[in-house]
């Protein structure tokens, strides 16, 4: 039995792919030179006044059903007020006491069994500036064109309690954003950041222990980490008969450890009021439905779909459906051949390490569906063996051609002609006269050498399968 409950709950703050800000008209593209990216609205000029973004809403709505909320009705902005340089109107508007979403759940699979973890809320704001602090020393700069782009911040129940939970949960949350096309799920580069709150408690008892928020973690690698860390450390503290304090951490990826943010006396009070700039936003039971209409199949249902209308294993479902476009892959591949475990095999196999080896998407790859199939074809029919389709495949993956086009330049048609095999297999008999008689003696291990000999006659091509029921049936006879 273990000594300490585990209680982990998650804020993950998601960038969403909209072209513009959500209150004014500048474009969200990254990577444009500093501060380029701005208006008097998102630079907080005295005089401003914001317009809603519709597609942000819509965005959230969709998140919103995606995860079983129920979505509030009279949303009310509310000005979240603070001083930091990067935060141009000293002020961010973000929702607090209407969220747009609330009372959601999120299923993830640990393990072999399914559990549902509580959403509390789904609300929208604006995304700060980005401060930098070392390229420039002694100066720190402010980089604007990230304030004002529009994030939903997705507030878990504490009913995480493990750290392989709380890194699946993150996981099903980034594929369900992914499959909705409203982020695109980059935690290197921050549209998916998450934030971390941990506490212990002795097993069983009801009362949660305090917390700490954990913040830095741009991989799922580096959550499981920190969590672990700091869930060492409560443990080592409580122990000892100490007291965690609340606080803020840290993670330093590079000395694998949290450091404390100190900011206890700080004590947030942030001043909510009503945004009086915006409206209130009705959502009616139009919108709901139309979005509801244009909900895509969900990754879990994907993956349940995937093993029961293909038989094939969980483990490969869970592969395929990784990403939207590579489970579209498939099946558009299950429709043009009716073989789904090989086509399967090799989207795993070829298709994946194709992909990884170039860094790119399936978007990208030069093999179609089509292309594919063809050459899987090919191999049913036996003109090329499994190995030099592997050959076959690479060289479609770097060139584009197709199989039929490689197959014929590399002269790699397999002999499969059963009249051109049975004379070579004779002229072999004869000129082995020794081997012959110790294989129908009932030295039946001398097949291989049989089979070598005609590999060696036909370069290699001979097609395996026809190659030893023909000696078999010859050397029986
Ligand atoms: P804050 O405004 O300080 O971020 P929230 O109420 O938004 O506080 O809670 C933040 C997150 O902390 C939520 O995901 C919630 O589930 C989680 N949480 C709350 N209490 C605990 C606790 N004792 N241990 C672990 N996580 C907790
Ligand atoms: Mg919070
Ligand atoms: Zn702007």
């Amino acid at each position: 039995m273990r000594e300490y409950d585990i209680v982990i709950g998650l804020e993950v703050h998601a960038q969403l792919l909209t072209s513009t800000k959500i209150f004014c008209g500048c474009s969200t593209k990254a990577g444009l030179p500093p501060n380029t990216n701005t208006c008097p609205v998102c630079m907080g000029m005295p005089g401003i006044l914001p317009v809603l973004n519709r597609k942000v809403v819509a965005y959230g709505i969709k998140l919103g059903l995606a995860t079983h909320c129920s979505i509030t009705r009279r949303n009310i902005f509310a000005r979240k007020n603070y001083f930091y340089p990067d935060l141009p109107k000293g002020y961010q508007i973000t929702q607090y006491e209407n969220p747009l979403g609330e009372h959601g759940f999120l299923e993830i699979e640990v393990g072999h069994s399914s559990k549902r973890i509580g959403i509390t809320r789904i609300h929208m704001e604006e995304d700060a500036g980005k401060n930098i602090h070392d390229e420039h020393e002694p100066l720190s700069y402010v980089d604007f064109n990230r304030a004002g782009v529009p994030l939903l911040e997705i507030v878990s129940e504490p009913d995480i309690t493990s750290t392989e939970e709380a890194v699946a949960y993150l996981k099903e949350l980034r594929q369900v954003l992914m499959y909705l096309d409203i982020c695109d799920g980059n935690m290197e580069e921050g549209s998916f950041r998450c934030d971390a709150n941990i506490s212990v408690k002795p097993a069983g008892s009801e009362q949660f222990g305090i917390r700490t928020e954990l913040k830095n973690m741009n991989s799922f690698k580096n959550v499981q980490k920190a969590l672990e860390f700091e869930i060492n450390r409560h443990i080592g503290i409580v122990k000892s008969g100490g007291r965690v304090e609340q606080d803020t951490m840290l993670w330093n990826a590079a000395e694998n450890r949290t450091y404390s943010m100190r900011s206890k006396e700080e004590s947030h009070d942030y001043r909510y009021f009503p945004e009086p700039d915006l409206l209130p936003l009705e959502v009616d039971d139009a919108w709901i439905e139309e979005v509801r209409s244009l909900l895509p199949e969900l990754p879990s249902a994907r993956r349940r779909r995937f093993q029961l209308q293909y038989g094939i294993p969980e483990y490969d479902a869970d592969v395929l459906t990784q990403s939207k476009p590579l489970a579209d892959y498939f099946e558009k591949c299950t429709h043009l051949l009716d073989s789904p475990k090989e086509i399967s095999n090799w989207i795993m196999t070829s298709v994946l390490r194709v992909l990884n080896e170039k860094g790119i998407d399936i978007s990208a790859l030069t093999v179609t569906p089509e292309m594919l199939t063809d050459m899987l074809s090919l191999i049913k029919k036996g003109t090329i063996s499994i190995s030099m389709a592997k050959d076959v495949f690479s060289e479609m993956a770097g060139t584009g051609r197709s199989s039929a086009e490689i197959v014929k330049s590399r002269g790699l048609e397999q002999v499969s002609d059963e009249v051109d095999l049975r004379d070579k297999v004779r002229d072999i008999i004869e000129n082995n006269p020794a081997e012959t008689e110790k294989y129908r003696a009932g030295k039946t291990q001398l097949l291989g050498f049989f089979v070598g000999q005609l590999m060696k006659a036909t370069r290699g091509k001979a097609n395996p399968k026809i190659a030893n029921k023909i000696i078999k049936e010859m050397l029986d006879s």
